[in-house]
């Protein structure tokens, strides 16, 4: 089994919401449920031995468009979000984290080294991230606290607009270059996570936003949870000129299982094969090289080819790498090592 350190899931906030309706998120992450897509059961008997687990601040009113008869959708922008509520929903899914630090239910991790030792004790390798910035105020004080609570990643934005800078809509097909990048506050935001030693993240972000980022942030370029735009021409996927730059900065792309990012027409639908997960990896294992691709599955976040259901079924996804041909060495940097190199240069490590 080829153990996965993955870049992108919502599994806080799967358990965030549960725990709003009287569920105990510890047990509930400990002893498993059919719900969603992981917990510590399945992550373990899956190979998933850790990732990068998102502070997200629900956009309530954001329904999805049908695609028309040509098989296009717009689904407009979500509302911006105001500062205090998402602080309140920010602080609880970070003590939900903490929570299960506490339990041994899994390991918050702060180095590659802590990543490393809790992968080898069979225990979940989380690392504290935060899905689009609501939560921060102005003068980045929240940014501070939370830094100290565990955070070491952040996306400046999810797919909405806030006081940082801009997000792509959910739309096909489109390009990313949707609305401005970074404000004024947004270069502020990513100056202090480069001093902080908080790996900043790409996905969701306004093409101009990735170029804000690109020649402000001294780290490598970090799209967590994107795909080829080349092969799915979505907003949220990346344009060749953005993969060279992220292969020209060290950087790289964690594959997103989201069934409508990854098929060539767009649609949702979870029939999607493994093959086209095996596709997207190729493109862009072809344009940058194999140091710069990796796994950001979006599990809890998205729906996802049943080929792979959840957690359990991540070494499906792997045996097809492995049945196209990629050796071990290459499926190591694939499944886990290109995340550990870049986040380590990310921690000053
Ligand atoms: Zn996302």
């Amino acid at each position: 089994m080829e153990l996965v350190f993955d870049g992108h899931n919502d599994v806080l906030l799967r358990l965030w919401r549960n725990m709003k309706a009287g569920g105990d998120p510890v047990a509930e992450f400990m002893s498993g449920t059919p719900a969603g897509h992981i917990d510590a059961p399945r992550a373990k008997a899956g190979g998933l031995a850790g990732g990068l687990c998102a502070i997200y601040v629900p956009s309530g009113d954001l329904i999805l468009k049908e695609p028309d008869e040509n098989g296009h959708y717009e689904t407009p922008l979500a509302a911006p979000l105001e500062h205090g509520p998402s602080l309140s929903t920010a602080l609880e899914m970070a003590a939900i984290s903490l929570r299960l630090d506490r339990a041994n239910a899994w390991r918050l991790c702060r180095s590659t080294r802590e990543i490393r030792k809790a992968m080898a004790e069979g225990i979940f390798a989380a690392v504290m991230h935060m899905e689009g910035c609501e939560a921060i105020d102005p003068d980045l004080a929240a940014l501070e606290v939370f830094h100290a609570a565990g955070l070491r990643s952040l996306g400046p934005v999810w797919s909405r607009h806030n006081i940082f800078g801009h997000g792509v809509p959910f739309a096909y097909p489109m390009s990313p270059d949707t609305a401005p990048g970074l404000t004024e506050l947004g270069f502020e935001l990513v100056k202090a996570c480069n001093r902080l030693g908080i790996l900043i993240d790409l996905a969701h972000i306004t093409e101009r936003g990735f170029w804000d980022v690109a020649k402000t942030s001294d780290q490598p370029l970090i799209a967590s949870h994107s795909n080829a735009h080349a092969l799915t021409p979505v907003a949220r996927n990346l344009t060749d000129r953005q993969l060279d730059a992220i292969r020209e900065s060290g950087g790289l792309v964690g594959l997103n299982y989201a069934v409508t990012m990854l098929r060539a027409d767009g649609r949702d639908d979870v029939g999607t094969p493994l093959s086209d997960m095996v596709r997207h990896v190729n493109y862009m294992v072809e344009r940058m090289g194999i140091d710069h691709v990796s796994l950001g599955s979006d599990f809890d976040g998205a729906s996802i080819p049943q080929d792979i259901q959840d957690a359990a079924g991540n070494q499906n996804l792997v045996a097809a790498l492995k049945g196209a041909g990629y050796a071990d060495v290459e499926l190591m940097k694939l499944c886990r090592e290109n995340w550990l190199r870049v986040l380590g240069k990310a921690w000053h490590e």
